[in-house]
């Protein structure tokens, strides 16, 4: 058997790794394993590149393995889980830019002999490398500022935005033409690269905060896409189909997410050229506070009970102690279950993620679609630090920026208890009309305390 069949075989193993991987991770009890399963896939595809490659030194290569997987180690480590969606952000940024700088570097080593001999076709694939690998890029950490709160979550709308996008997407076309007619003329590689970075930037940064889950699926998408371009661009096999796989699931994520907030794809990506939306009518009553030891009452005598968790559940780290309290709910003879919200946090599954680290049954966790309709079955709904997923305005607001998203509507249980510090406002900057239901009651403070002084409570 020569090298070059055994070398395509590894990469058939490691493309059978990451397609058994992706199967893995789609459900949460085998989803560690999904993730050692492409891990594995990964260092068999880095280990065969490299023995298929002609490598002139392995130093840099060395270097390079050595500080990204010494940093990579300890961010893994040291990440909250509240700051992953930035992180998975900037990882998305990372694969962009690693495809424009292979595009880059692809054109750039090619002496007059080998541009003249070179397929027109190569050139239409660096140069979509450049442009999506850029968008990325810039597109990505203007995604990671606005979720770290270090850019405002705001949309930032002005007049000719419209009339700069356009701009772009002709000089694009342009520029693009020129690189592809004339790659030897680095004037144009460079002009393509600042056009795709320009892009990415001012396309992100006209989003609004509350579609970054959105926006973030997307952006995973093209860095596969960006990848594929650059694995067609070198030809190398385990590139394109990489690139493809992260490409396809990016693409059904984006989808989901946009089915979750009732939003079609180009109603989030034109979103900034629109008008911009009112708050709608001011909410107006009063806010009715409760104790924990009177929350104890009312879940003592509870039949059935909802827990709605949210991004502040996150904050709070509150997981555990609401599997212990949903245990003390339980021996009392009350049913637990838990309403999940697919943008609910701060990336998709994050929720999931939470409450499976606290040994949380999944066949306990339910899909928004399962318990709206028996909503009026619980007794007691208790929101832990959710607010835009449970916010009524989204059904009967019409003003409201958040009109239209389907949420869970915890409102239509007997008694709702709301655990969060204050009623402000949640990650869309939206009132939320909930806290002054008749049958709302907000237990104010961080949700973990909260619940650990229920859980004393029912000790007493
Ligand atoms: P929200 O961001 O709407 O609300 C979270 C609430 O948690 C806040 O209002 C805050 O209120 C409360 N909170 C914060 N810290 C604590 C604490 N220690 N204890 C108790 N409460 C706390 O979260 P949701 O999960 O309801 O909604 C998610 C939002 O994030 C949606 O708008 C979604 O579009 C967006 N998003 C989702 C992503 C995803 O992929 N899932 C990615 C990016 C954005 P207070 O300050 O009063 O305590």
């Amino acid at each position: 058997m020569t090298l070059e069949i055994l070398i395509n075989l590894a990469y058939v193993v490691a493309a059978g790794l990451f397609i058994l991987g992706l199967k893995l991770l789609s459900h949460p009890s085998t989803a560690r394993k999904g993730n050692l399963v492409s891990a594995v896939g990964m260092l068999v595809a880095v280990i065969v590149t490299l023995l298929d490659q002609h490598i002139i030194s392995y130093h840099y290569i060395f270097i390079g393995v050595l500080i990204g997987g010494l940093y990579g180690a300890w961010k893994a480590r040291s990440v909250q889980m509240t700051q992953m969606p930035e992180m998975v952000s900037l990882f998305n940024g990372f694969g962009g830019a690693a495809s424009l700088l292979l595009g880059w570097a692809t054109v750039s080593s090619m002496d007059s002999e080998v541009l003249a001999s070179t397929h027109f076709f190569i050139f239409v694939t660096v140069l979509l490398t450049l442009l999506i690998g850029g968008v990325t890029f810039s597109g990505s950490v203007i995604a990671w500022g606005k979720l770290s709160g270090k850019l405002s979550s705001k949309a930032l709308i002005f007049t000719g935005l419209r009339e700069l996008s356009l701009l772009h997407i002709v000089a694009m076309a342009a520029v693009g033409f020129l690189f592809v007619n004339e790659p030897s003329n680095m004037l144009w590689l460079y002009c393509t690269i600042a056009i795709g970075l320009s892009f990415g930037l001012w396309a992100t940064i006209s989003i609004g905060g509350a579609d970054m889950p959105v926006v973030i699926a997307l952006l995973n998408s093209y860095s596969g896409i960006a990848a594929s371009a650059a694995g067609l661009a070198v030809g190398n096999t385990i590139l394109i189909v990489t690139g493809l796989l992260v490409g396809a699931s990016g693409l059904i994520l984006t989808n989901i997410m946009c089915k979750a907030m009732n939003r079609s794809l180009m109603n989030v990506l034109l979103s900034g050229f629109s008008k911009p939306v009112e708050q709608g009518e001011a909410i107006s009553g009063e806010i009715k506070v409760l104790s924990a030891q009177d929350a104890f009452y009312v879940l003592e005598a509870a039949q059935a009970v909802l827990v709605v968790p949210g991004y502040g559940m996150a904050v709070a780290q509150a997981q555990h102690a609401v599997r212990e309290l949903h245990i003390l709910l339980e021996e009392n003879g009350c049913t637990v279950d838990y309403a999940i919200h697919a943008v609910a946090g701060r990336m998709p599954g994050h929720m999931n993620v939470l409450l499976a680290e606290a040994d949380v049954p999944y066949d306990q966790l339910y899909e928004m679609d399962d318990v709206n309709p028996r909503m009026e079955n619980y007794d007691v709904a208790i929101v832990i630090g959710a607010n835009d997923v449970v916010n009524p305005a989204a059904k009967e607001m019409k003003g409201s920026p958040i009109y239209g998203m389907p949420v869970i509507e915890a409102y239509r249980a007997k008694t709702v208890f709301v655990l969060k510090r204050s009623a402000n406002a949640g990650f869309a900057g939206v009132d939320n009309p909930l806290f002054f239901r008749e049958n709302t009651r907000m237990i104010l403070g961080d949700a973990k305390d909260t619940i650990n002084s229920l859980i004393r409570e029912f000790g007493d």
